[in-house]
């Protein structure tokens, strides 16, 4: 299918890129991988007079590893954090939902910041920021701003971002070596978008009880959720099959999924419980999987 006609610019600066944007008084659009826009420029779900290509911006692309956490710039692509050796330990999590994102190809232009900006509820990014309690940091016309990533997400596709607002860097708190995690998803086949995932990740303490526990749950509402009644069942128990079994229920609890052409509301209620389940059935081995 045909895109609708659009004007193309490439600039190599950042503060060109956002005075484009700015310029473009709500009727330009960034392109990043382009993975999502494309689909919604040849269906018409979006017709902009202008796309701002990010793709000559290399400050955007950088991934970086230090005590204070990870920090991904939006241009990040998806081969590029599963190409990173040091995000195998710097964030497990993160590195092993990408591993779901998508396929070959599509993971080699599509990005993290774009996955963010578009803001599929069924996407597994936007479930992983929120879980992880990520900042997203932006630039535009009234300047820099960071935007915890609890907030950040109003609805489906729908984020707090301005129109002329550029997502720069995703922030990931540090990950420390002997957390657990566990990263599980339902989708017709790998690398489709999840049917229903769930996140979850605690710490332990000296007696081997959970603490700070995060409960994520994916493609089960109009933008990613905390589960925080799931959390609030792990939080000062050893996690047991007692524990796991009330969290599951806690989880398919919390939700209120819609009936789609891909599953019942009540299939996807089910669904993520077994994935809350599961995940932390792997968290619990220490050796955190998906
Ligand atoms: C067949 C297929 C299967 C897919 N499967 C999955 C999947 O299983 N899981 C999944 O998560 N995704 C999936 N995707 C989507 C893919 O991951 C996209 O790459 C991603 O959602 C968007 O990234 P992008 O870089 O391609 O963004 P683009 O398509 O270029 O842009 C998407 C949106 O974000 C905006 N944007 C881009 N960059 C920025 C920025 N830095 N600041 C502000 N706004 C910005 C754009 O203006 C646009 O509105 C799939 C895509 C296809 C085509």
């Amino acid at each position: 299918m045909k895109l609708p006609p659009f004007e193309y610019a490439c600039p190599t600066k950042l503060s060109e890129a956002v005075a484009l944007l700015a310029a473009g008084n709500g009727d330009a659009k960034l392109i990043a991988g382009g993975q999502s826009l494309v689909p919604m420029l040849a269906f018409r779900l979006a017709a902009p007079a202008l796309l701002v290509d990010l793709r000559k911006l290399p400050e955007l692309r950088k991934i970086a590893v230090s005590a204070d956490g990870v920090v991904l710039g939006s241009m990040a692509r998806w081969c590029d954090i599963l190409a990173d050796a040091r995000l195998r330990t710097a964030h497990p999590l993160l590195r092993a939902a990408v591993t779901h994102v998508a396929h070959y190809q599509i993971r080699n232009r599509g990005t993290i910041g774009g996955s963010i900006a578009h803001a599929d509820p069924a996407a597994e990014m936007p479930g992983i920021v929120l879980t992880c309690e990520a900042e997203i940091a932006t630039v535009g016309t009234a300047g820099e701003r960071v935007i915890k990533a609890a907030d950040f997400f109003v609805g489906p596709l729908m984020t707090l971002l301005e129109p002329d607002e550029i997502i720069v860097e995703i922030r990931l708190p540090a990950w420390p070596a002997q957390r657990r995690w566990g990263f599980q998803e339902f989708a017709r086949r790998r690398g489709d978008f999840a049917m229903a995932a769930a996140a979850v990740w605690y710490d332990q303490d000296a007696s081997g009880k959970a603490r700070n526990a995060h409960v994520g749950a994916i493609g089960v509402g109009d933008r990613p959720q905390r589960l925080t009644a799931g959390e609030a069942v792990l939080n000062g128990r050893l996690i047991d099959e007692a524990a796991i079994a009330q969290a599951e229920a806690a989880a398919s609890a919390a939700v209120d999924p819609q009936t789609d052409i891909h599953a019942s509301a009540d299939y996807r209620r089910a669904l993520v419980g077994t994935m809350v389940e599961r995940a932390l059935k792997s968290a619990r081995t220490g050796i955190g999987k998906n």
